[in-house]
């Protein structure tokens, strides 16, 4: 069995800096999890703390239900039995492709011949079949990641860990290695633990995704539960790039402002909002609009849209599957995907929000003064 646990794990840096506050985290065996945060959340030390590197100076971390590290207990790194992978390759440049590989398995002390088979067995698990003679110097940047990630796989560990692993590299070879390294993981059953800032990355590689946020795990979930699912208007602007609309909740009726309000029946309470959801009380809350729920109408006339006030379209940007558009809107930045007609800068556009998610308000008004709001 090789899944991780983490229960209440905590740490703090000499310099005072959070870098884990009670994170609780089930990775389960041959699951391959994304953590997911903007830089500075904790990811390379939730990463260091499973792998050793940061002693965590409370909480317990269990690898197939035995604690490797707690009260009282100290597995140190080189016992872990753990392969990692870095943004930064570090692979010895004077030696081999096949010594680079096969390091971990002499430091094992694994019979020669058997290493030998052994390294030429992970060369073609990664795509470098027959290239275990060359000198790291002689390979792209793509392949030298994939010799880091032959070197992490060859003792056969029982978890993979990667802090930004595909970070340095460039579209196409990127979007390549990612593909690989999930066929990869899934063929071997390889628990693994995915650290990235992209979230694209993250959603299109991981089982389940756990986003980060300042020390804490401020949701986990499968790709599609964070984008349809968000536990907080962070995970679905930063997850899903939402738009966040401050208003006010009354009489059934979201209203952001004067000529922009969406009915209820097109909105959905987060979580937050506690087990009665919206009640009828008038509350300052936020709306997050994704992209895709967001629609950008043609402004034609002065009548035709109702009450809906225009905004004026700032950015247009073309893509196979539409246009990411960027338009103001009584000064608040609205994103949406428009497919059907070609906005361009300076146009004149109706938005009309076909679904949101409601959270209580990050600003004014939050659930210190709304005590209504926090979850039983
Ligand atoms: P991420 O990988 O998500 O960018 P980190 O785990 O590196 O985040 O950092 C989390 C927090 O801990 C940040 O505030 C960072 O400044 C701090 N931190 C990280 N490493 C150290 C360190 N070695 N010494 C002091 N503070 C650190
Ligand atoms: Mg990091």
């Amino acid at each position: 069995m090789s899944s991780i646990s983490l229960q209440g794990l905590r740490h703090v840096y000499a310099n005072g800096h959070v870098g884990l506050s009670d994170v609780d985290l089930d990775v389960h065996d041959g699951e391959f999890l994304a953590l997911l945060g903007p830089s500075g959340s904790g990811k390379t030390t939730l990463l260091r703390s499973i792998a050793g590197f940061v002693q965590p100076e409370a909480g317990t971390l269990r690898f197939g239900g035995k604690p490797v590290s707690g009260p009282g207990v100290w597995i140190p790194p080189e016992k872990r039995n753990l392969g990692m992978v870095f943004q930064d390759h570090a692979i010895w440049p004077h030696w081999s492709v096949a010594r680079n590989v096969g390091y971990p398995l002499r430091l094992a002390g694994v019979a020669r011949r058997e290493a030998e088979v052994r390294v030429r067995s992970v060369l073609g698990l990664v795509g470098l079949d027959g290239l275990g003679d060359r000198a790291p110097a002689a390979l792209s940047g793509g392949q030298r990641q994939r010799v880091a990630l032959a070197r992490a796989i060859a003792g056969a560990p029982q978890a993979l860990l990667l802090d930004e692993a595909l970070s340095s590299l460039d579209e196409p070879l990127r979007a390549r290695l990612r593909l690989d390294l999930k066929a990869l993981t899934s063929e071997q059953g390889l628990t693994s633990v995915h650290v990235t800032h992209d979230r694209a990355e993250a959603l299109a590689l991981a089982d389940r995704v756990a986003v980060l946020r300042a020390g804490r795990i401020e949701q986990v979930g499968t790709p599609q539960d964070l984008v349809r699912h968000p536990a907080s208007a962070f995970v679905a602007s930063f997850v899903n790039d939402a738009v966040l609309l401050e208003g006010t909740w009354a009489e059934g009726c979201f209203e952001i402002a004067e000529g922009l309000s969406i009915p209820g029946a097109r909105l959905e309470a987060g979580p937050c909002l506690g087990p009665d959801g919206l009640g009828q009380t008038a509350l300052a809350v936020t709306a997050a609009v994704s992209p895709l729920d967001l629609v950008l109408h043609p402004h034609i006339g002065d009548g035709g849209s109702g009450r809906t006030r225009a905004g004026v379209v700032t950015s247009s940007l073309y893509g196979p599957h539409g246009f990411g558009v960027s338009a103001d809107w009584e000064g608040r930045t609205l994103r949406a995907h428009v497919t059907g007609w070609a906005p361009r800068p300076g146009d004149r556009v109706v938005p009309e929000v076909l679904r949101a998610r409601v959270f209580a308000s990050q600003t004014a008004g939050t659930a210190a003064s709304h005590p209504e709001l926090v979850p039983a």
